[in-house]
Order: C-alpha cells, then structure tokens, then sequence
C-alpha cells in the first residue's frame, strides 16, 4: 500500500520557511516582499486563485496588492499596466492570472512582464534559463513537484520519469526540471498523440499524470512500488456533496494506490504547493 504524500504539510514547512526569511529580510530595515496580482475579468475560479495567493502571502508577511479589471480592459491598457509594475521599485514580483479574456493576447501580455519580476516563471527569457540550466525563477507547479519529492526522499538520479501531458505551465517545464544536473532523472513526455502510453507509463519509477482527465491513469498503467504524482484537477459530479461536485484528479487513486510506493492525493498533494513555490519565487525576487 503506497505511503500517502502529504503536500498540505509539506507546503506548509515551506511556507514557515518563507515566513522566518521574511522575517530576517525585513527586521534589518528593509521593506517586506511585494507582489502585483492583476486579474481581469470575474472567472469566479481564477478570482478564488487570486484570494489564495493574497491570503497565503499575508500569512508569510508578503505584502500583495490584487489589481482588479473589467473583462472589456484593452490590450494596450493592460500592457500600460505591466509596463507600470515594470518600473515601480515597490514591486518585487508581478503575477497576471491566466486566462485572459480572448480579445487579449496572453502571450503579448506575458512578454511584456519584466523577466526579473517574473515570479510565475511564465516569460521566455525565463523558460530560456530553466531549458538551459541558468538560476531562475521556479516554474510553481513542477518545481513543487520537485520538492514534494526531495522532501520525501524520493530518489530521482537515474529515476525513469514518465510525465503525461506536454503543457506549458506543467509537462514541458517539469520534463526541464527533472532533467536538470543534480535532480538526473530521464525522462520521457507522453500527449495525446504517444502510442502505447500504457507500457511507457508502466516503466516509470515516477510517473507524473498532468492531463484534466478524471481517473485517466489506471492500476494497470503503474508499476509496483512506483512514485505516482497526480497533478490533475478535475470536477466530477457527486450528488451527496452539497455543491453537487467533488475534486479528484487524474490518477484512479484508490486503484493504484495498492501498486504504487507513494502517491500524492487530490485534493491535498500537487496543488498546495503552487501557491508555497510562488511565495519562495517573490521571496527570491526581493532579495536578488
Ligand atoms: P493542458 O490541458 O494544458 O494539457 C493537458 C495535456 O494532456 C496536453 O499536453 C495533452 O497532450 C495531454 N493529453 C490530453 N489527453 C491525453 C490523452 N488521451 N493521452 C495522453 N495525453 C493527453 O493541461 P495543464 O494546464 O497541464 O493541466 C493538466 C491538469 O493539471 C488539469 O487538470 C489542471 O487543472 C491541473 N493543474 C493543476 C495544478 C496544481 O496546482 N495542482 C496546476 C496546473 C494544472
């Protein structure tokens, strides 16, 4: 039966970690760590996100100020926006919450952040030095997978490391963090298109499900004693849950829990752990 990793105490060591070195940064006189939320729109999901990240900034003593727009700001007005965080010497680090509505270019918007305040580590330039080894800010979720790992003592050198899913925000940057000197794992990235994902995921000492599929990843997918890291969120209908949904992600967790060695749960594995790399990234950014 796989051992349960707890990421809720895990991102909570590491909060307490940022909270004391925040702690030390600001009693020798200095201003507290500040970051710049942009939200656009009233996504009430992307709004929750953006309450999270203020509350657990609050709580380590990053201070955060959430700037709030309608769905029908410009293009141009939101990138004047950007371009003032760029140059306010108040702001450490600058986060704009994805989506955006779709008369605005996320990518233009992105691009105009300033790499050095990039705390989501979404910018080229930053996804530039992750590829290439360079320090950098920390892509939140896999680095959080990262560390939900060393923390457990999870070897990776030499690990086979089967992600599947190619995205952006988790399969691409995690297969570069995975690799990376020190971590040593090898890695092979699945999508949509892989043919016979099922014996690739079965060679996996760890294997990374990133795909928005309830239950995608079965018993027979796993192999014993393997590290099962589920990323996925995703709502199924539940009739005896007040709110008519429960979350569960992308592994069928109950089945592959007797296989696996560990495994991340869902509710409560990958997904505190977003929010703790964010706070170590504004940390980083007002101390460098
Ligand atoms: P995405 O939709 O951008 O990417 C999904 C990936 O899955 C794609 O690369 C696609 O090729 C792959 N895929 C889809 N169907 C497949 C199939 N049948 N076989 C193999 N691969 C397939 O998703 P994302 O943004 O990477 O998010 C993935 C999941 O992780 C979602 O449920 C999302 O909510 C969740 N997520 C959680 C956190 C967190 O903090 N816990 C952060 C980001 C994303």
């Amino acid at each position: 039966m796989a051992h349960i990793i707890d990421g809720r105490l895990i991102a909570s060591q590491i909060r307490q970690e940022v909270k004391q070195a925040v702690l030390a940064h600001t009693s020798t006189g200095r201003r507290a760590p500040n970051l710049a939320v942009v939200l656009v729109g009233e996504d009430p999901a992307s709004a929750s996100y953006v309450r999270g990240k203020a509350k657990a900034s609050a709580e380590v003593g990053i201070e955060s100020d959430t700037l709030t727009f309608a769905e029908t700001i410009s293009e141009g007005e939101l990138l004047a926006v950007v371009k003032r965080l760029n140059a306010d010497h108040n702001v450490d680090g600058i986060l704009v919450q994805l989506p955006l509505p779709a008369h605005i270019d996320d990518t233009r918007i992105i691009n105009a952040i300033s790499p050095e305040k990039d705390v989501d580590c979404f910018h080229p330039a930053s996804v530039g030095r992750l590829s290439i080894g360079l320090d950098g800010y920390a892509p939140a979720t896999p680095a959080g997978i990262v560390l939900l790992l060393e923390r457990s003592n999870i070897e990776t050198s030499g690990a086979h490391c089967v992600i599947i899913g190619r995205s952006n925000i988790v399969g691409k940057p995690l297969a570069n963090l995975m690799l990376r000197k020190g971590i040593d794992a090898t890695v092979t990235v699945c999508h949509s298109r892989t043919r016979g994902l099922p014996a690739l995921a079965r060679q996996a000492d760890i294997l990374v499900a990133a795909i928005g599929r309830a239950h995608f990843v079965t018993a027979d997918m796993v192999k014993p004693g393997a590290t099962v890291i589920d990323v996925g969120i995703n709502r199924v209908s539940d009739p005896s849950r007040e709110r008519g949904y429960r979350l569960v992600g992308d592994v069928d967790f109950d089945a592959v829990r007797p296989i696996a060695g560990h495994i991340t749960p869902v509710p409560g594995g990958v997904g505190p752990m977003t929010i703790a790399v964010l706070l170590q990234n504004t940390l980083k950014a007002a101390t460098t």
